[in-house]
């Protein structure tokens, strides 16, 4: 009889003493990882060990699962592409009814100018963007949103479009990444992980009681994988951010079920419509750690943190929805009562937060002309083999975009772990190694 495929600890019933490749997590990341490996080498024996009694229980949780084409670094951009592309033929890459159970709803990302100012910024990044292979990106007068969108661009005197954006069911494509693999086993609700080397190369992983032994371990844990790359000696350059979402069950008449993300000026807050009545809004804010104790230690990053603080759930600020919908009321110009200043979007608010993972600054920087080095906040997940530990692999540091390009991310790393080529040159940049990639910024 075969091994059953999900185990939840400390059941040991058909639990493996040995693996080809143990993934550690089982968010957006390290699910793909498990589909991916399949699909390139079938008949790996995989397994995938996460914390939590149920898979996606990490940042993916607070996300506004949203994704989009128009990426200004070439890498980010092929990488989009490429997910997309496997999103919308979900069926071939992951299964019959993937394409159904992910719920694609590709309604656009609509990013807003106020000023004419802000317009001249949207028009220069679509110059940049079809210089970049990407033609479909489109920049629109204030008659134009007008007329495509109605009400709601009253206010916006010019937009960027990216028409093949949009949203789907995360929790569905991290199960449908699940399922899509026969050979592999999961392992839900392990407490702790160690991972052992013998002579710098990966030799087991072990869990209370349980040690599987093993060649290849990839860290796909998120907030957590600093922590767990320690118990293997080596430092993975990744810091923190929490980030806030809130979801509210009402929607003003102005903002119909069929819009697009809207997407504010500076600083960038933005929303879109949720199921049939409600909204999901999110903001990236500046957060300062406010002398957050982690471990009995205080931290020593001011807008960061090297490992989280739990429950994450304490970082919340609860001023976040309310300061969002002023941000957006004052930008779409409503006044009290109206649209995005209409209180009953206070009503019944689910007030969520995760964090975003992000290469740190010794993995993010320029050199400056006077020789200095400069860090700076990058957009780019580290993709690839830890050159310290021979057999260690790391999917980490994907910001706010780990689901929209999971796919193609887990690729990439499956080529890595099998000595194959890239499918884009590009795809080098998410080296652990290359510390700078043009147009690698952090921006919504
Ligand atoms: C507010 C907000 C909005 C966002 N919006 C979007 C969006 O619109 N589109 C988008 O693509 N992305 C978005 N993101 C980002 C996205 O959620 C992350 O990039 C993505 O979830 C990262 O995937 P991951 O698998 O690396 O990590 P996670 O999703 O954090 O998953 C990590 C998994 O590892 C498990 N784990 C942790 N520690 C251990 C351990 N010791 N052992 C075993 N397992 C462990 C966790 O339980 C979890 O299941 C958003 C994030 C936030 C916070």
């Amino acid at each position: 009889m075969a091994a059953r495929k999900f185990i939840t600890f400390p059941d040991q019933t058909d639990m493996p003493h040995t693996a080809d490749v143990v993934i550690i997590g089982g968010g957006p990341a390290g699910t793909a990882a498990l589909w991916a490996i399949e699909r390139y080498a079938p008949g790996t024996r995989a397994v995938l060990i996460e914390k939590s009694d149920r898979l996606g229980a990490g940042s993916s949780t607070a996300s506004l699962e949203n994704y989009r084409s128009c990426w200004p670094t070439v890498c980010l951009a092929r990488q989009m592409t490429r997910s997309i592309d496997i999103y919308h033929h979900a069926d071939d890459y992951l299964g019959e009814g993937a394409r159904q159970a992910i719920a694609l709803k590709q309604q656009g990302y609509l990013f807003c100018a106020f000023t004419e100012k802000q317009a001249e910024g949207l028009r220069d990044d679509v110059r940049h963007l079809h210089s970049i292979g990407l033609p479909h990106i489109e920049y629109l007068d204030a008659s134009e949103v007008r007329y495509r969108f109605g009400p709601i661009s009253r206010n916006i005197v010019a937009a960027k479009f990216d028409p093949v954006a949009g949203w789907l069911d995360s929790n569905a494509l991290i199960h449908a990444y699940a399922r899509s693999t026969n050979s592999a086993q999961i392992i839900l609700n392990v407490p702790e992980v160690h991972l052992q080397t013998e002579q710098d190369h990966i030799a087991a992983v072990q869990i209370p009681g349980w040690r599987i032994a093993t060649r290849q371990v990839i860290i796909a844990a998120g907030a957590s994988s600093r922590a767990i790359g320690k118990t293997a000696g080596v430092d993975i350059p990744v810091m923190l951010r929490p980030r806030q979402s809130f979801t509210t069950g009402w929607r003003h008449a102005d903002f119909p079920e069929g819009s697009p993300m809207l997407i504010g000026a500076h600083p960038y807050p933005h929303v879109r419509p949720e199921a049939q009545s409600g909204a999901i809004f999110g903001w990236e804010y500046n957060w300062h750690n406010k002398r957050v104790k982690t471990g009995g230690n205080e931290t020593t990053r001011v807008d960061a943190l090297d490992d989280p603080v739990e429950p994450v759930g304490q970082l919340k600020d609860p001023r976040f929805p309310s300061i969002t919908l002023m941000l957006l009321a004052k930008q779409f110009g409503h006044s009290d009562g109206q649209g995005f200043a209409d209180s009953r979007y206070l009503r019944g608010i689910s007030h969520n937060i995760g964090y975003y993972v992000q290469r740190d600054e010794t993995a993010a920087w320029v050199t400056n002309p006077d020789g200095s080095i400069q860090p700076y906040d990058s957009e780019r997940a580290i993709i690839d083999a830890h050159p310290a530990v021979e057999g260690l692999y790391l999917s980490v540091g994907h910001v706010g975009h780990g689901i929209m390009s999971s796919a193609a991310a887990a690729e990439i790393l499956a080529c890595k772990l099998f000595g194959l080529p890239l499918k884009d040159p590009s795809f080098a940049d998410f080296g652990i190694g290359v510390n700078w990639v043009e147009h690698d910024k952090n921006a919504l």
